[in-house]
């Protein structure tokens, strides 16, 4: 595990900056008092909102849930360090998105090609769990970000990541069913696709499988080119 805090408070992400994100934000009471205790048990930790990762152009946006205790809320950089980041970069640099498979730390040069990584919550929630008035805080961040990167494609991972997407838009969420690999045109210029989580949890049952991610990835690649 690293504890590299390249892109720690205050600074930006590795290439791109966060549009209208603050690195200290503090709007979300429960999270920030969380935060704080961390911060005090794992004084190497980046325990702070974590900023997007990757090129502020990129035509793919991936959307997660929300940083993990021992991955992004460690080294500052989404889906770094922990299981989740695993099969994700892995397929990434197959398809031509990442200069490298893997990503444990913050300042190991890793690069995003026309892909950018953010979360739906920004702030390490406890167990995993934000609240729905925690994401709806955090969702303006998302909407300035997606307003300001235009992707042509947003990878939601989880139906989390797949509501907050919608919200950003005001979408009606019965109106777009969250499901594995299903497609939601946005607008004219923006398709948002469904994936289940890359999590532990998830890839470790088979619910995705690496061949999944990688159809999925295929049809992205497509889209996008
Ligand atoms: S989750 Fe988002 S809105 Fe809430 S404190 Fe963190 S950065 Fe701010």
């Amino acid at each position: 595990m690293s504890n590299a805090s390249a892109s720690g408070p205050g600074t930006e992400s590795a290439a791109g900056k966060d549009a209208g994100f603050d690195p200290h934000c503090r709007r979300c009471a429960r999270l920030a008092r969380f935060l704080d205790e961390v911060r005090a048990g794992h004084p190497g930790y980046h325990a702070a909102p974590v900023p997007s990762f990757g090129p502020a152009d990129a035509g793919l946006l991936i959307v997660g849930l929300a940083p993990g205790m021992h991955g992004a809320n460690a080294t500052g950089r989404p889906f770094t360090g922990d299981y989740a980041g695993i099969l994700l970069y892995a397929t990434l640099h197959e398809y031509g998105f990442a200069s490298a498979p893997d990503s444990e730390r913050a300042d190991d040069g890793l690069e995003l090609y026309d892909c950018r990584i953010t979360n739906a919550v920004k702030c390490l929630p406890p167990q995993n769990r934000p609240t729905t008035a925690e994401i709806r805080e955090c969702n303006g961040y998302l909407a300035t970000e997606i307003a300001a990167v235009r992707p042509r494609v947003i990878l939601a991972l989880g139906k989390v990541a797949h509501d907050a997407v919608l919200r950003t838009r005001g979408l009606a969420l019965a109106r777009h069913a969250f499901g594995h690999a299903a497609e939601h045109r946005l607008d004219d210029d923006t398709l948002l696709v469904d994936s289940y989580h890359c999590s532990r949890y998830n890839t470790q049952t088979g619910r995705l499988t690496p061949e999944m991610f990688r159809r999925l990835f295929a049809r992205i690649r497509e889209r996008i080119s």
